[in-house]
């Protein structure tokens, strides 16, 4: 008996993964799970929402989940930001975006 990797490809995907993609495809994902996917990476942070009536910052300690995806109708990989928690909201960049918010965030946070 095999593993699931050693399996053949599902006939709906087209071409080989990318590298970096970690993901598990099966014949019988949904179209809308067919989507590459990198090992997650989570960072530990603070969210803040900001108080309508008083504008002060009301931080909740959350962790943030970053993965670089591509669904099969996307014709490049986007990085994700998001909430492990909510699923509500999420940031979606291009590589080269996502490289210069790492660029802003280093040069943000030197000394
Ligand atoms: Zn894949």
């Amino acid at each position: 008996m095999g593993s699931l990797r050693q399996s053949p490809p599902p006939s709906w995907l087209d071409e080989p993964c990318p590298s970096w993609c970690a993901r598990v495809h099966a014949e019988d994902d949904h179209p809308e799970d067919r989507i590459h996917r990198a090992p997650p990476v989570f960072v530990p942070g603070v969210l803040a929402q900001v108080d309508p009536d008083t504008l002060e910052r009301v931080p909740e300690a959350g962790t943030l989940l970053v993965q670089r995806t591509q669904h099969l109708s996307d014709p490049t990989p986007w990085i994700l930001v998001t909430e492990t928690e909510d699923v509500g909201r999420q940031l979606l960049m291009s590589e080269q975006v996502a490289r210069q918010l790492a660029d802003a965030l280093h040069d943000q946070s030197q000394e």
